[in-house]
């Protein structure tokens, strides 16, 4: 019998690891952003009026004139038919997680029968894609049953070919009818406005001259790469992305050859093509390496504005699946592909900028740079603490979930790691500012700083791997971001928990001033009260072990391992206060959010629930009862050429331990299946996505037990899903 995945095997030893559809230009320059309406292409395809419109948008949010957006259509249509394209998308980013298309041409029939190529102002402005199949949490079905995507002109259009085939995308953010954002990008561009606003008003303590601030972002994309004809032939890797079964190789990521080591020809073939779509894109990629696991590599880029960025990652992980497919590979971008190996996450970098120039995360050099630098990292420190639940989840998904807390990720507990030199610079400024400050203790402290800051600059070495938020030098790093995510949703509670602590921390201030404090004196006692009030979620040690879990509890701070009770922190009091106040959300919003997360969890859990039956009935008991068949052969054969009992010892252990394996597996199949029924009668979904998350996940991980003590027991000619040895360690 041959079965896919020997079939799979053989093909494998054909392919040619070079194979590339694309041409490579040798200077990276010349390529980038080619598919761009940038600002150069803009000069030139736009009137002088137009142009300014479109800045003005970009830079400062104003509104553009409907007669100003024809114009601007006109110019954009010109550039994308000049390139060859012939329809156009409102490219958006709803919640399923993936990005959206839908595509029109620019050809039209006059009435006369006429056909022309158009594309105006109401089209590039506004669209109403059929949309009712996207989740929105109950918001359309009570109001309007659609929605519409709006232009959002601070992203930049851009061209996505597909073979032959272009197409202009614009992108845009998707609303209700009635208003409410339905998508990662609104509420984000709210975020991002409200802490422009709340850090310029900081920043004029220290300089007037400021006018924005721009949040900035630069992710690292992990991922894993398995042939494509293996991954088919594993149900589970094709319909949930991850294995649900697999036995554990022989050599696993023990050696530590991969991390770092030279990258594998194929996989440098598919880097190359999918470097080359991006840069065509603007997507500023500049690394890529081998990651710790075994066929698993990453991917950085320079940081961008936030909203670029997001956007550009959004695009990325959509050219790495399809560039994949050119390459007969499948990139995994699911946190947790494999159990027992190190899963994949997306650190994202994250500082502030002003238009000045100064990177508000960056130790300045001079007294009152360097108040101004501990002004905002304090307040960020401050931000996290007062809403470390939200920070956990805006990271929760079902699938990351694997990987947080499993002595490779981050755990579910967010806490700070800042390094020794501003640890103890924190320390510094409790104990040294009294509350009675006097311009002694002033003077101290700014010597004192001065003196630690350049220090601070060498100090990249004591890099905490196990923190899931930790100042790296210049800017702070949320570790705990899953690899598949969209880093909208961190970096939108990222930017409004700092953008309202910043508003406080200014209330606070001023009001201190206006009672005759001086300035600085006000932002030091001020900075001093927050380092008393959120000192308890800064820590240096090994966020892995045992003991932090320990004081962890001890100092009170959150836990939460499952997606479904983390999802609380959307919709809790305070947390809902911070994003009515800062307009994010409003409590709709909130709750139709948590719906949609609480929902999208219950279907993932049971697609895999599904999947799991279905491979142990068709696949895992078959192999293993075909192979129990031919022991049963055998001993009969023995026995009826004379032979007695102990000629067939083994062959009888054997096929009693695989008649157990298949007894407890098939058992247990029927009790998930029972378990869902109860699950799907809930109409609760928090309800459902705990139940989901406490009575039926945990039968995955019996099934897996016994299927993979099966795997080890079956001759390898019976069992037909791929190896883990095969799916990770063949090139
Ligand atoms: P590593 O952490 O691997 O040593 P870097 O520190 O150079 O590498 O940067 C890691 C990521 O952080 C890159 O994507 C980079 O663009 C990003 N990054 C660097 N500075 C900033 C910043 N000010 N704001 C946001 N991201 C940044
Ligand atoms: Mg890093």
């Amino acid at each position: 019998m041959q079965s896919l995945r020997f079939s799979a095997l053989g093909h494998l030893a054909g392919v040619d690891p070079t194979i590339s559809g694309a041409e490579h230009t040798n200077k990276i320059t010349e390529v980038f952003g080619s598919n761009v309406f940038s600002g150069k292409v803009m000069r030139e395809y736009l009137s002088d009026e137009a142009y300014k419109s479109l800045m003005n948008s970009i830079k400062g949010g104003n509104k553009i004139e409907r007669k100003m957006a024809d114009q601007i259509a006109s110019g954009l249509k010109s550039w994308a038919m000049k390139k060859g394209v012939t329809h156009y998308t409102h490219w958006f980013q709803p919640l399923t997680g993936t990005t959206a298309e839908k595509h029109d041409s620019f050809f039209t029939l006059k009435s006369d029968g006429t056909a022309l190529e158009t594309f105006d102002g109401d089209a590039l402005v506004q669209q109403e894609p059929d949309a009712s199949s996207f989740p929105n949490g109950g918001i359309r079905a009570t109001f309007e049953a659609r929605g519409y995507t709006a232009w959002d002109p601070s992203s930049p259009a851009f061209i996505i070919e597909q073979g032959a085939g272009k197409t202009l995308c614009i992108p845009t953010i998707f609303v209700a009818y009635t208003g409410e954002s339905l998508d990662y990008k609104a509420p984000l561009l709210k975020a991002l406005s409200a802490l422009d606003k709340a850090a310029v008003d900081v920043c004029n303590y220290f300089d007037k001259n400021v006018t924005k601030v721009t949040a900035t972002l630069g992710w690292e994309q992990e991922y894993f790469l398995v042939d494509e004809t293996l991954a088919n032939a594993r149900p589970d890797l094709v319909m949930t992305g991850r294995t649900l079964v697999g036995h554990a190789p022989a050599k696993g990521q023990q050696l530590e050859d991969h991390y770092f080591g030279s990258i594998p020809e194929r996989a440098y073939a598919f880097m190359r093509d999918f470097e080359e779509e991006s840069y065509k894109l603007g997507i500023p990629l500049r690394t890529r390496h081998n990651e710790v696991a075994p066929s698993q590599f990453e991917c950085a880029p320079i940081f961008e504005e936030v909203n670029i960025a997001v956007d550009h990652n959004s695009m990325l992980m959509d050219i790495m699946n399809k560039v994949a497919k050119r390459h007969r590979l499948k990139c995994l971008l699911h946190e947790k592909p494999f159990a027992g190996i190190n899963g994949s996450g997306k650190h994202n970098n994250w500082s502030m900028a002003t238009d000045t120039g100064v990177n508000l995360l960056a130790p300045g050099k001079t007294p009152k740079t360097n108040l101004m630098f501990l002004t905002f990292f304090v307040n960020t420190i401050k931000a996290v603490h007062d809403h470390a639940d939200l920070m956990r989840a805006s990271i929760a998904s079902p699938s990351n979930d694997f990987r947080l807390g499993a002595n490779e990720a981050p755990p579910a507990i967010i806490s700070i790691f800042t390094g020794k030199y501003l640890t103890e610079v924190l320390q510094e400024v409790k104990t040294r500012v009294s509350n009675k400050f006097d311009e002694q203790d002033e003077a101290i402290l700014k010597l004192d700083l001065h003196r630690h800051i350049p220090e601070l600059l060498l100090d990249n070495t004591d890099r905490n791997r196990t923190s899931p938020f930790a100042f790296t030098g210049n800017k702070f790093e949320f570790r705990a971001v899953g690899s598949s995510a969209n880093c909208a949703s961190a970096m939108t509670t990222l930017n409004a928990i700092v953008a309202k602590t910043l508003t406080n921390f200014k209330k606070e201030v001023d009001s201190l001033i206006e009672k005759g404090e001086k300035k600085e004196i006000a932002i030091m006692q001020t900075l001093r009260k927050y380092i008393v009030e959120s000192e308890k979620i800064l820590f240096e040690g090994d966020g892995y072990s045992e003991e932090w879990e320990k004081e962890a509890a001890r100092r009170g701070l959150e836990n939460i391992k499952t997606t479904p009770t983390a999802l609380d922190a959307f919709v809790n009091k305070k947390n809902a206060e911070l994003f009515i106040s800062t307009g994010i959300y409003n409590a709709k919003e909130l709750h139709a959010r948590h719906e949609i997360l609480l929902e999208d969890y219950v279907k993932k859990v049971q697609i895999e629930a599904r999947v799991i039956g279905d491979l142990a009935t068709n696949v895992i008991l078959p192999s293993a009862i075909r192979y129990m068949n031919q022991l049963i052969t055998n001993i009969s054969g023995l026995k009826s050429i004379g032979l007695g009992e102990e000629s067939y010892v083994a062959q009888k252990q054997i096929v009693g331990k695989i008649a157990e394996h298949v007894n407890v597996i098939s058992d247990n199949v029927q009790k998930l299946i029972e378990a869902r029924k109860a699950a799907n009668k809930l109409t609760d979904s928090r309800q459902k996505a705990i139940d989901y998350c406490d009575k039926i996940k945990p039968y995955f991980d019996v099934i897996r037990y016994h299927a993979d003590k099966l795997e080890f027991l079956v001759d390898d000619s019976n069992w037909t899903l791929p190896k883990y040895r095969e799916l990770l360690f063949l090139r």
